[in-house]
């Protein structure tokens, strides 16, 4: 079965109420494939989820950034699944490194969130990914397999997963990986589903890659043969995200 490509848009604590109406009617603008091709989800500040939600054109879709890790209750502070669902939000990026990294996300904290969202109903964009040092010590692999174990533990039903693929020394700092550096590790993971999940699992989940994704860059990354998206953090508050959408093309 074709994985059908996928971007995603994670505007994280970004923008005004003015700004998030000025992104939205750009996207609403733009010429972009149909969604036969390409599944677009944009994921605004959770202040801005209703707004973004009533104003965006039907065929791209949105997700919030977090959600709490069991049912809701005195968690001050915390979004649960239940609410997402309740204002019908279909998708959730859990498990991105600077959750891991700030407020000290482990693997199985991640995991369990992953297992609780999908147990509610929502889509997750799960995220992996290795530090410079990390891969600078050779542990790339095994650091994204050891991270896409917990959730793989805690998760039996990968079809409203989307594996995100975001190497830390590439986030936001405008060094983006090689088409190669992506596709090598993309294979790995599809390796790792393949002997750790299914074979079907393996070829229908869909592994994309954030890490500096841009205008000039999508291109060559997304014909790599296991690159099956993106996840963009900084370009997906510019017009230039709809280039990034084109690449599906
Ligand atoms: C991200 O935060 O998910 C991301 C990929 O950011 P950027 O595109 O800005 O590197």
């Amino acid at each position: 079965m074709a994985r059908k490509f996928f971007v995603g848009g994670n505007w994280k604590c970004n923008g005004t109420s003015e700004e998030v109406k000025k992104i939205v009617s750009t996207l609403n603008d733009s010429q972009v494939p149909s969604s036969d091709v390409v599944e677009v989800v944009v994921s605004p500040p959770f202040v801005f989820l209703p707004l973004v939600k009533s104003t965006l054109r039907p065929d791209f879709h949105v997700a919030a950034q977090n959600c709490w890790v069991k049912k809701g209750g005195a968690f001050t502070g915390e979004v649960s699944a239940e609410m997402l669902v309740n204002l019908d939000i279909p998708w959730v990026i859990l498990g991105h490194s600077e959750r891991r990294s700030l407020l000290n996300e482990s693997n199985e904290f991640v995991g369990d969130k992953v297992a609780y969202a999908l147990s509610q109903g929502l889509k997750v964009i799960a995220c992996v990914g290795e530090t410079l040092e990390q891969r600078e010590a050779g542990s790339t692999v095994e650091v994204v397999a050891t991270q896409t174990k917990a959730i793989a533990a805690r998760v039996s039903n990968w079809a409203d997963v989307v594996l995100a693929y975001e190497p830390v020394w590439a986030i936001g700092t405008g060094k983006v990986a090689t088409p190669a550096q992506a596709q090598e590790v993309h294979y790995e993971l599809r390796k790792w589903l393949q002997e750790n999940t299914s074979p079907e699992v393996a070829a229908t989940t869909r592994i994309i890659y954030g890490g500096s994704v841009n205008g000039a860059n999508c291109k060559e990354l997304a014909a790599k043969p296991d690159v099956d998206g993106f996840l963009v953090g900084g370009a997906s508050l510019k017009p230039e995200f709809n280039d990034i959408i084109k690449s599906a093309e």
